[in-house]
């Protein structure tokens, strides 16, 4: 359920010197009262997340509610406004629009979304990107450094976690068919995804390298690469995999997009369409609204 990707040894030592410092600062100054007032960012969050989709938008240091192993920061209050109107844009909203009314997001997506403002590291120096516990909860890291003018850089910390950990919800309550478990079945390595190189993964038929690890890490990652990813970038994917991974990608792909539409009448092609065309516009959208 968790993704984890490798980062250099000098942002790692720079953000665990970062985070020690911040730990022994805070502590208990980011604590909400739960008599406090609410906030306008509080408010609006009830208004476009609790209101109409019955989610959680935590963003305090309060709402880490564990992960004790990582020395972890607060999201920025402007970030997480940023990020709350982009997550709402570009996928809650993404999905309304293919699904034709909210009650899918409703019904299915995590209850909580948790932002924190540092990455989270585990012993071996992997970067956690983000973590997703019994469908309940998806917490999202490194918020302090987005850039929203890098959408790849987006897709890559928040975006394709967020589909990934949603795709294992819908399959879970619903499950694929069995012939998607046969294409890969003798390949997929666990914890050895680490060791091999993107091209590597591709050739072998793995959108990612993570997708190797496991037969569900594969499925929900063609569903996220694909939606995430215009025409160009897929077809790109494809080509780097060559004469091998290219179809069998190609055929987990088409299993993946006849799941959606029978159990779930989604167009995976209209959803990509719909994300990417709103790609497009971020840039005409007002991120810091609380309207
Ligand atoms: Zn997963």
């Amino acid at each position: 359920m968790k993704r984890l990707i490798k980062y250099t040894l000098i942002s790692l030592v720079a953000f665990l010197m970062v985070s020690c410092s911040e730990d022994s600062l805070s502590s208990t100054s980011m604590i909400k009262d739960p008599q406090v007032e609410l906030n306008d960012f509080d408010k609006w969050i009830l208004k476009r997340y609790t209101d109409v989709y019955n989610i959680d938008f935590k963003y305090r240091m309060e709402d880490i509610e564990s992960d004790m192993n990582y020395n972890l920061v607060p999201s920025e209050y402007n970030k997480s406004i940023i990020m709350s109107n982009m997550v709402k844009y570009l996928c809650l909203e993404a999905y309304d629009q293919a699904t034709g009314g909210t009650e899918f997001i409703r019904g299915y997506f995590p209850k909580i979304l948790v932002l924190i403002g540092s990455p989270a590291y585990r012993n071996n120096g992997t970067m956690v990107l983000g973590t997703a516990e019994g469908g309940r909860k998806i917490t999202l890291y490194n918020i302090n450094l987005m850039n929203m003018n890098d959408i790849e850089q987006l897709n890559d910390w928040y975006f394709r976690t967020i589909h990934h950990e949603f795709a294992h919800i819908l399959h879970q309550t619903k499950p694929y068919t069995t012939d998607f478990k046969e294409i890969s079945a003798a390949n997929y390595v666990t914890d050895s995804w680490k060791d091999k190189t993107d091209l590597q993964a591709l050739q072998e038929g793995f959108i990612s390298r993570y997708a190797s690890s496991a037969v569900d890490e594969d499925f929900v990652e063609v569903f996220s690469f694909f939606i995430t990813s215009t025409p160009e970038v897929w077809n790109g994917f494809i080509t780097d995999a060559g004469s091998t991974g290219g179809p069998i990608i190609e055929t987990k792909l088409s299993i993946v997009s006849s799941y959606l539409r029978e159990s779930w009448e989604i167009e995976i092609t209209e959803l990509r369409d719909i994300i990417t065309d709103r790609v497009d516009k971020l840039d005409e959208q007002d991120l810091t609204s609380l309207d």
